[in-house]
């Protein structure tokens, strides 16, 4: 199918090309009736065609229209699916939604590796309605995204991340898969919506108390929460006996939903 195709590095085009992954991808969205699939990234189309197998509907957003004559000959058996040439990241998607009418939305890709934070944050800000996202991502972004409390790789993204969604790492995916081989090797995740968010009584005062908490990795909250009232702060850490030399990677998604919320009180 891609014989001819020349791929381009600035897309970051790498396909998938062992189709066993790429059914466990399509198998991890665990995709139910009256359902809108968006993937991003078609490419050749090989994960979109068994989204169109497990869909209702599937949308794709591909960047590079040289795609069309490949993307066209491999889907041309389903009728349940559209794709929209453009950059996913300029879409207003909620106003591409509304051609749809669908109980589950989920967004299932094998994505874009230079822009995946952008992506999972235009989902977030946008208020898209998706149930769960099961995209494949750079190993060590996937690790971030994941990453447990206490690890080297949480940060403030981590928690924001856990404020929206159930976090699962799936898989690992060896760069032996695509093609072209990237440099990298891969890991599929899935980020599941909660339904029952913790109640965070200021939002962009929770983000930002979040960021700053992480402003400096070694120092403790003292130190990278000095324009804070500190008093605050440390009585909320003595009720899970903590104290202001912790530093932000030791606290829970809980913990700090509990310091913001406590100059709201
Ligand atoms: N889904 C295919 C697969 O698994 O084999 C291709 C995945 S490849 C890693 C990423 C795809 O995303 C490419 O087809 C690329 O052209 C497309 N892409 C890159 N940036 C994009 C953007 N901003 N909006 C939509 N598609 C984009």
């Amino acid at each position: 199918m891609t014989e001819n195709f020349r791929f381009k590095k600035k897309f970051g085009q790498n396909f998938l090309k062992n189709a066993v992954i790429v059914t466990r991808i399509a198998d991890a969205a665990t995709i139910e009736k009256n359902s809108l699939v968006i993937e991003i990234g078609p490419g050749a189309g090989a994960l979109t065609k068994e989204l169109c197998q497990r869909a209702d509907q599937v949308l794709c957003y591909e960047i590079d229209d040289s795609l069309e004559l490949v993307l066209d000959k491999q889907l041309k058996d389903y009728s349940n699916v559209d794709v929209i040439y453009d950059d996913f990241l300029k879409r207003n998607v909620l106003e591409d939604l509304k051609k749809y009418s669908f109980q589950h939305l989920y967004v299932v890709a094998n994505l874009p590796y230079y822009i995946t934070t952008p992506i999972i944050t235009k989902l977030i800000d946008e208020q898209i309605p998706v149930e769960k996202v099961v995209v494949m991502v750079q190993k060590e972004v996937g690790e971030r995204f994941t990453a447990k409390v206490g690890s080297r790789d949480y940060g403030s993204l981590t928690v924001f991340l856990n404020y929206y969604f159930e976090m699962e790492k799936l898989f690992l995916v060896g760069r032996g898969n695509f093609v072209p081989q990237p440099h990298v090797d891969s890991v599929v995740i899935r980020l599941t919506a909660k339904k029952d968010r913790l109640e965070v009584l200021d939002l962009p005062f929770f983000f930002q108390l979040v960021r700053d908490s992480f402003r400096f990795k070694r120092k403790n909250l003292r130190n990278n929460l000095k324009e804070y009232d500190l008093n605050v702060i440390e009585s909320v850490l003595k009720k899970v006996h903590k104290d202001l030399t912790v530093r932000a990677e030791q606290l829970t998604l809980e913990e700090f939903v509990a310091l913001s919320n406590a100059f709201h009180a």
